[in-house]
């Protein structure tokens, strides 16, 4: 992780980390907590820098970006912050943890006045990896910070839980994403706005959907998917279900309810404002005038209850191709 970026929102954390370090009571442990894209590592690089910061003592004020010590951060040298890293995607080993964090931290810091050790993705972190930092964490050094990042704090034992402070991620208003869409993405007002409304307050995923990544993918497939469903076989929707789990689909049932709202909106009111798919109006329009109140309430408990079958862990592509089904029914099988 190397510059420094300033961040956006958050706060309520920033000030809660900025009253404890001017009292003296900062703790050896945070969980900073946050679904991908809601700016963790930029967050832990920001504190970890301001902590270091050779000029400014108030933590509010963020790093002065040109003292020694932050060059040091924003350039990835300053030996005081150590990213901890790990071999295999989806798990930290106990080994690596030892490695890098617990036989490393009773080394005096080199520079600053904290050595700070962030670790990212914890919730790849097994039991053996969280056990041996435990005691790290209980009797850790005077100068000794530990940053966990996860989206997941759940995940993580009782035991690691209650020994640290948690800060969840704040979501960004939709204004500040739509602004930073439409100035730095060059989007024009309608898809900024479509977009923000789509990542709900996570910047990160409004940037990929502007870039066009996989999360931008999805949202062009399922929308093809809702679009044509009444002349798909159940053959294709199978497919569907398949592909859509490939991708990586968790977000397909948020993106399907947006759908089925927009058609509503269209359908209760008439209105063209404010919809998550400006560009779909003739399809939501289409539908809105086929399918009835009863028949969308249904497709929504459809939606919600495909959402209960992957909490407990139904096979996804299964879970989408039973969903595309049933919505096909009852989007079908309506009177007004
Ligand atoms: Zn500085």
């Amino acid at each position: 992780m190397s510059e420094i970026v300033k961040i956006l929102g958050n706060q309520r954390n920033i000030s809660h980390l900025a009253d404890a370090r001017a009292l003296g009571k900062l703790s050896h442990a945070y969980i900073i907590n946050g679904e991908a894209g809601s700016g963790k590592k930029t967050f832990a690089n920001y504190i970890a820098a301001a902590l270091q910061c050779d000029r400014h003592p108030d933590l509010a004020a963020g790093p002065c970006m040109t003292c020694p010590s932050c060059i040091k951060a924003a350039t990835d040298n300053h030996p005081d912050i150590i990213w901890v890293q790990h071999e295999k995607a989806g798990l930290i080993s106990v080994a690596e943890v030892r490695g890098q964090v617990i036989d490393d931290i009773s080394i005096k810091p080199y520079y600053g006045p904290y050595k700070i050790y962030i670790i990212s993705d914890c919730q790849y972190m097994n039991e053996f990896g969280q056990n041996a930092l435990l005691k790290t964490i209980e009797e850790p050094p005077a100068y000794g910070i530990i940053l966990l990042l996860t989206d997941n704090a759940d995940s993580l034992l009782d035991t690691i839980r209650s020994r640290c402070i948690r800060l969840d991620m704040d979501r960004l208003p939709s204004a500040m994403i739509e602004d930073i869409l439409i100035r730095q993405k060059g989007l024009d007002a309608a898809a900024a706005k479509s977009a923000a409304g789509f990542a709900r307050g996570n910047l990160g995923k409004a940037l990929e959907l502007a870039e066009g990544g996989s999360l931008a993918q999805l949202k062009s497939f399922t929308e093809e998917i809702l679009r044509n469903l009444n002349s798909k076989v159940a053959f294709e929707l199978f497919k569907a279900g398949a592909e859509l789990d490939k991708i990586g689909g968790m977000d397909v049932l948020d993106i399907t309810r947006k759908w089925y709202r927009d058609v509503l909106v269209i359908k209760s009111t008439g209105s063209r404002e404010d919809l998550y798919f400006p560009n779909e109006i003739r399809a939501l329009k289409e539908q809105a005038d086929r399918i009835s109140f009863e028949g969308l309430n249904n497709i929504m408990n459809d939606i919600d209850e495909a959402r209960q079958q992957l909490e407990f862990s139904v096979k996804a592509e299964a879970v989408f191709e039973n969903m595309f089904l049933r919505i096909r029914r009852n989007g079908k099988s309506s009177r007004n």
